[in-house]
């Protein structure tokens, strides 16, 4: 690790967008910039080197990024020793390492998903030349790099990498394009990382990959439910959640083994995105809705209390009035525990966007209207059944506003209660009094 002497006491501000991915990605660039001097900034103003680390997912978060790359141009003049470095999922897209130079030729460092670690060393390459502006975007994605502390910023949370990429190729998704192939980290490393979180006090560990039930099947050493079994049988009280999982590969031996430890969360996530075979195949998501309620009528079979939330696209390119409706038949049914609910934005570069029939805007707005009603409506029945009751939560958080403590039962509800004192990182009993949409307020008991 390059460690540079002469920016000792400077500070670090790393804007993150998109999934939790890159949350935690933004924690190992923060663990690279603390090996090399930094601290954390409290704002962006007090920053001496500001990384955005960007998400292609939804044009919205391109533009925000170019939005808030831009906004910075003036003090970039003011203050010529300001460093600017752009990161993420967007400097994989072709072509867009130079689009960003070209519109914003202040930006300092641009480098790639797959270089993160080599971040040092174009900073030191860019403060020792006069030449602005060092790009480096790696194609393919290498080797894992194992050993980097990252600074973790969600405690009592933690997150964990397991693999990296995507080989399945959904129609609509740029991830593979942009993260590469699936790599699977070394059994041996996740679990020594869990074990260590346990012993610093971390409370729940979440798992993480693109597609985590295919976790192995580049290095053929361990399957993810024996990962799952093992690192659930680590010692310690902690809870264990892992995401996402496709619904293809989420199988009976992984639901076992859910069921096996009381320590893994009894809530799943497996997004359908759509309740139509025939859209379901333009995605390319090799399973049928029949093939999906058969998947949650088994896990409710060996976990009876077990909940699911979901991911669902609305207004795929050649979705009809029909195939919509299908959809909501299958939330009807399914009744899920709370969902992300899209509207289908084109990608470009992914085979989507090259199709007929996109569906106009309004007709998906309708659309998305109907379907949030009804996955609301399944929520907040839900919720409304835990008024009474006693649960469980683990208070991650204070909110100073409403001057809530706040924290996740193990179905991912967020419960709100007052204390005299800091109860953050404890798990805590709550009666609950009151229910709103996916969030409980209760007393401590
Ligand atoms: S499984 Fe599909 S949606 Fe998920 S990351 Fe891979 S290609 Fe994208």
């Amino acid at each position: 690790m390059v460690k540079l002497g002469y920016i000792m006491e400077k500070k670090y501000f790393i804007v993150t967008y998109g999934c939790q991915m890159n949350v935690h990605e933004s924690e190992k660039i923060a663990g690279i910039l603390k090996e090399m001097g930094y601290s954390a900034a409290e704002s962006e103003n007090e920053a001496d080197i500001i990384v955005f680390n960007t998400c292609c997912i939804r044009e919205n978060a391109e533009n925000h990024a170019f939005g808030n790359i831009g906004a910075l141009k003036k003090r970039k003049r003011e203050n010529p020793d300001l460093l600017i470095c752009v990161g993420g999922c967007m400097m994989q897209e072709k072509d867009m390492p130079s689009v960003l130079r070209k519109k914003f030729p202040f930006v300092d460092v641009v480098f790639g998903t797959h270089n993160l670690y080599e971040l040092p060393a174009l900073i030191e390459r860019r403060l020792s030349s006069k030449k602005r502006g060092v790009v480096s975007v790696l194609e393919n994605e290498g080797g894992i790099v194992e050993g980097r502390e990252p600074v973790r910023t969600s405690f009592p949370n933690a997150w964990v990498n397991i693999n990296y990429g995507c080989n399945n190729f959904c129609t609509y998704c740029i991830v593979p394009y942009v993260r590469g192939r699936e790599r699977s980290r070394r059994p041996e490393y996740i679990l020594d990382e869990v074990k260590r979180l346990v012993e610093q006090g971390y409370k729940e560990i979440t798992l993480l990959g693109q597609n985590v039930n295919s976790y192995g099947n580049d290095s053929g050493l361990m399957g993810f439910p024996e990962l799952l079994d093992r690192v659930a049988s680590v010692e310690g009280n902690f809870r264990l959640r892992f995401m996402t999982s496709h619904p293809k590969d989420f199988n009976e031996e992984l639901v076992r083994i859910i069921a096996k430890h009381d320590k893994i969360c009894n809530l799943i996530h497996l997004p359908v995105q759509s309740g139509s075979d025939r859209v379901l195949q333009r995605m390319n998501r090799r399973y049928t809705s029949g093939e999906y309620l058969e998947k949650v009528k088994m896990l409710r079979r060996i976990i009876p209390d077990a909940e699911i939330t979901s991911d669902i696209i609305v207004g795929f390119p050649g979705e009809t009035e029909e195939d919509f409706e299908e959809t909501m038949r299958l939330v009807h049914e399914v009744n899920f525990a709370s969902a992300f609910t899209f509207v289908y934005s084109k990608r470009k570069g992914t085979k989507a966007a090259e199709m007929p029939d996109q569906v106009p805007e309004e007709v998906q707005k309708e659309r998305i209207m109907r379907l949030i009603e009804l996955v609301n409506s399944q929520t907040r029945e839900k919720s409304e059944k835990y008024v009474g009751k006693v649960v469980e939560i683990l208070c991650e958080d204070f909110d100073a506003k409403k001057g809530y403590y706040l924290g996740r039962d193990v179905y991912g509800r967020m419960g709100y209660f007052k204390s005299e004192e800091n109860k953050i990182g404890q798990f805590v009993k709550l009666k609950i009094t009151e229910a709103s949409g996916i969030s409980l307020y209760g007393e401590e008991v």
